[in-house]
């Protein structure tokens, strides 16, 4: 208790401001200047602080970066993701998104709260915990991992690449306004192509149309959609949602009198745990009577209340007065992964507000983002020792 006490207290405030500050003046969107920018400072960073960072390419010119304290089996991950989505019309931003300006006590800038925000408070608690315990008995891992804006790339060459085994949990510094939150909603990316046969709108019958097949599965998904919300309704997560996103039937720009030749439809599907995705993939495709192709599948995961890294989180919590609460994570993050792939227990738990991310004038409390610092330097300390 009292180590943890210290770890937290060893957290420096003015640290944790200038390498969010200095983090967030590096883009690091993808497509665009990627990872490398903010990776190259932040392994410079540590280095300099006496640690020994290293990186595995997750993807061509996309690296993972990873630094150590200790080196014992049953460690702990720190995780964040160092990729940003892109600022979109500069022109709409009331600071520039690369800037990092400080107005009270909220830093400006893309990526300020998803969640450069977050990966701060994680690098400066992992020094933090550097000065109090030296070298822990079990390893306390860094891990900065690319592209989780996009299809998860990093986590992913992460767990294959061997680096999330020997490990006994792992932290992820979404922004959940420090929420621990242990739940994880599912993702499902389905696209559907709808054969038809093209023919004069004139003479239907000599053609096949595939509008309203798709139209007819898309009433039918809403059906089972509030099937699956009646029966999988989630306290803290939500119900689970099947959205149609994309569906595009045309024989041409201004061919009002052709029947096309097939319709397209993508869907957005959100699930809760105990709603298997195979299960649902085998449904809808009986539905349609045609092939669904899966282009991303991404579990709903949970990790149990009574966890060892749940009560670390809420003893950091309570030793630094701060209220315990739970939490879901409406969207997939590298933490699902963690979760589903490498079998590791997970706390989401970040800095930041939930509905910031990916906004214009996106910002961070810096208050909120010290405070993290030394609940991660505590919970560290507590899981560790
Ligand atoms: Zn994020």
């Amino acid at each position: 208790m009292e180590k943890a006490l210290l770890a937290a207290e060893a957290v420096d405030e003015r640290e944790v401001v200038e390498l969010l500050r200095a983090m967030v003046r590096i883009p690091s969107h993808y497509p665009g200047p990627g990872e490398e920018g903010v990776v190259a400072f932040l392994e410079e960073y540590l280095r300099e602080r006496g640690l020994r960072p290293f990186r595995q390419e997750a993807a061509p010119g996309r690296p993972n970066l990873m630094a150590d304290l200790g080196e014992g089996e049953g460690g702990l991950i720190l995780e964040g993701h160092t990729d940003v989505v892109t600022p979109g019309d500069e022109d709409l931003w009331r600071y520039p998104p690369y800037e990092g300006v400080v107005e009270g006590r909220r830093l400006y800038g893309r990526g300020a709260c998803d969640m450069k925000g977050g990966l701060a408070a994680l690098v400066a608690a992992l020094l933090a915990v550097k000065r109090t315990l030296g070298r822990p008995r079990r390893t306390l891992r860094l891990a900065a991992l690319a592209d989780e804006e996009g299809l998860m790339l990093g986590v992913k060459a992460f767990i294959k690449g061997g680096f999330a085994q020997g490990f006994r949990g792992a932290v992820v510094a979404e922004p959940e306004e420090m929420e621990i939150c242990l739940w994880q909603k599912g993702a499902l990316r389905l696209q559907l192509r709808f054969p038809g046969k093209m023919a004069h709108g004139a003479m239907p019958y000599a053609g096949e149309n595939p509008i309203p097949k798709a139209a007819r599965l898309v009433l039918e998904l809403e059906r089972i959609q509030k099937e699956l919300q009646e029966t999988l309704p989630h306290p803290l997560l939500g119900p689970p949602y099947l959205t149609p996103t994309r569906l595009v039937a045309s024989a041409g720009e201004g061919q009002m009198n052709v029947i096309p030749a097939h319709a397209e439809l993508a869907l957005d599907v959100r699930t809760v745990p105990g709603l298997d995705h195979r299960e649902l993939v085998d449904r809808i495709q009986t539905l349609a009577g045609i092939q669904v192709e899966v282009l991303e599948d991404r579990p709903p995961v949970e990790t149990p209340r009574e966890d060892p890294l749940v009560r670390a989180a809420e003893n950091a919590l309570g030793l630094l007065g701060l209220p315990v609460r739970f939490g879901g994570v409406p969207g997939a993050t590298d933490g699902t992964f963690l979760r589903a792939w490498a079998g590791l227990p997970v706390v989401v738990m970040g800095p930041g507000g939930k509905t910031l991310p990916h906004q214009v004038d996106e910002w961070v409390d810096l208050e909120e983002v010290v405070q993290a610092a030394q609940v991660y330097a505590a919970l560290a300390v507590l899981y560790l020792e």
